[in-house]
């Protein structure tokens, strides 16, 4: 039978392939079958790995540091006494038993069922508790398996995959980089999410927000994604499905046809030059913003390299990494962020600490500035990267005065240590701000007297500023670039970033948005940095810009507060 689904369209173009269903944990779990007179051994294997996470839980539970919030301590219990619950301990033993199946099988079976159990679940805070049943659930998988969570290959490489996902997070995402899906669709997830902006960067259709789309996808059954208007078709009949191989072909033939648009300079038509930077994660991706002829790379989101792994990459893994990028750009600028882990980028430590609000808690630079050595190791290995290209850093999520001065002072230490080894790195290396919070926005003299530049990140600006958390689909229709206050956080930062001498650039999702591309010009942008497969288009769409005529509606944006007319401003500027 044919069905539609419909979710958030977070990267455009249109994939068709047979699904690939990732289950809710989030290990990739084997299933096979075991022998009757292995079925009691198979049950010890069991007990042994949840006695293994009790004993990781009790020495958590042990070493509780004394700074760490009360809520710690419950946490750790709770997930006690879920592990202890006889439906995760017991019963995954009698599916051993039934089936014949292997326990981590067994252990996913009973979990899904679980999971759909308190999907029903009234009580908005009960419901939540899936989280740490997901949790303890994957504590138990890891002690069964021994190893971390991988993405499986697509079952059918000679044709397309799609992966359908509960949820799916940043680390997971970055897995794609190695195995090539056309697309994927997840139940979860918000428009600016870390999850969606990896979709756009790897430039495939992509939706999220589905809601029940793993329930209702069949494996293998044949989908189409169309990741422009954020709708799914399950089983599509003959006509539907040529109807959108046309489609397919006809987004493909407009994308190679961008491609000219390469070697022409960006400008708008009264020849007012604007640069166009490229957004990345790994320094692999650097092939894209040069096939994509970026004029620099304006965000180095360099937390991807500490994803996926039990320990963090040193100081000298991480040079490696920085000085392949400023190489393969050089002359051209580089623009390294440091690690703006936390939030929905979790690391290795986070687990420990117990964060009840991870967006507002220790994420970014709060988090390097806890964790000096770890800050010291990469700030040295950005400065003796600076060597070998033209890199620049940029400091994520600044809020105070105070933030910025360790930051620089220990920017200094790191200087004077590479002074007392006698290692080369640029002296001049530009030092900037992403102004996100707004906080920053609003007290921005007391950046722009320290930085060199400001890059504004418009997903936590919008997320912080309208109270809206960026990866909840349940809120994500309230997430909107043109509200007012937005509006008037972005045009202030431009205007005093300039003001100062500053320059300034928009690194946020808004740069790589065509809709939104003549409003950020009239606001006075001129450095847009994007996920390189956007490049060409906002290019396109800058060649074909009235300046004068976008100021002068950006000006009459600022002034309303009517979203509809805020709205039909928009497309009066987009005609
Ligand atoms: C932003 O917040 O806009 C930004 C560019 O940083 P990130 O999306 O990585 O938080
Ligand atoms: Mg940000």
């Amino acid at each position: 039978m044919s069905f539609t689904i419909h979710g958030i369209g977070v990267s455009g173009g249109i994939a068709i392939g047979r699904a690939h269903l990732l289950t809710h944990t989030q290990l990739e779990v084997e299933h096979y079958d075991i022998a009757e007179a292995d079925v009691e051994q198979e049950k010890e294997r069991f007990d042994h790995a949840i006695l293994t996470a009790r004993a990781e839980l009790a020495a958590l539970a042990e070493h509780i540091p004394e700074n760490a919030p009360p809520e710690f301590e419950g946490f750790l219990n709770l997930h006690l006494m879920i592990l202890g619950d006889s439906t995760l301990s017991e019963t995954p033993k009698a599916l051993i038993e039934t089936q014949r199946c292997n326990a981590e099988w067994a252990l996913t079976q009973q979990t899904e069922e679980l999971l759909a159990q308190f999907d029903r679940m009234e009580d908005a805070y009960l419901r939540e508790r899936k989280v740490d049943v997901m949790q303890v659930v994957e504590r138990v998988l890891k002690a069964l398996m021994g190893k971390p969570r991988t993405i499986p290959a697509p079952r059918h490489p000679e044709e397309d995959s799609i992966l359908v996902a509960h949820d799916l997070s940043p680390a997971d995402v970055i897995l794609f980089k190695q195995h090539r899906f056309a697309s994927f669709v997840t139940d979860l997830g918000g428009v600016t999410s870390h999850t969606a902006i990896l979709a756009r960067s790897l430039g495939i259709p992509s939706i999220v927000a589905l809601h029940h789309a793993r329930q209702l996808i069949h494996e293998n059954e044949l989908l189409i994604v169309d990741g422009t208007n954020g709708v799914v078709i399950v089983n599509p009949d003959a006509n539907v499905l040529a109807e959108f191989h046309l489609r397919q072909e006809q987004w493909q033939l407009e994308r190679e046809k961008l491609k000219r648009l390469k070697t022409t300079r960006a400008a708008t038509l009264d020849g007012t030059r604007i640069e166009l930077h490229a957004n990345i994660e790994l320094p692999e991706d650097v092939e894209q913003a040069r096939a994509n002829a970026a004029a620099g790379i304006g965000l180095f989101r360099s937390e991807f390299l500490f994803l996926n792994r039990d320990e963090f990459p040193g100081e000298d893994e991480q040079f490696e990494a920085y000085r392949r990028v400023a190489t393969a750009m050089a002359p051209l600028p580089v623009t390294i962020r440091t690690l703006d882990l936390g939030a929905d980028k979790t690391w290795k430590g986070a687990t420990e600490r117990f964060s009840p609000n991870p967006a507002l808690g220790l994420r970014a630079i709060r988090l390097c500035l806890a964790e000096p050595r770890m800050f010291h190791a990469q700030l040295r290995a950005i400065l003796r990267a600076s060597h070998y290209g033209k890199l620049r850093i940029l400091v994520p999520m600044l809020s105070t005065a105070h933030e910025l001065n360790q930051t620089l002072h220990l920017l200094d230490e790191a200087r004077r240590s590479l002074d007392a080894d006698g290692i080369a790195y640029d002296r001049e290396i530009p030092v900037g701000g992403m102004i996100e919070v707004p906080a920053a926005a609003l007290s921005l003299a007391t950046f722009t007297r320290r930085l060199d530049f400001l890059s504004i990140g418009t997903n936590d600006l919008i997320q912080y500023t309208l109270a809206i958390d960026r990866t909840d689909d349940s809120v994500a229709h309230l997430y909107d670039p043109l509200h007012p206050a937005v509006l008037e956080l972005v045009a202030q930062v431009i205007r005093g970033g300039h003001k100062a001498g500053k320059p300034v650039a928009v690194c946020g999702e808004m740069a790589g948005d065509v809709r939104l591309t003549r409003l950020l010009l009239g606001l006075g942008l001129r450095q847009f940095s994007m996920h390189p497969a956007q490049l060409l288009s906002i290019k396109q769409q800058i060649l074909r810009t009235d300046l004068g005529e976008a100021t002068q509606i950006a000006s009459r944006m600022l002034r309303s507060d009517d979203p509809e007319r805020l709205l039909s401003l928009l497309e009066r500027m987009n005609a």
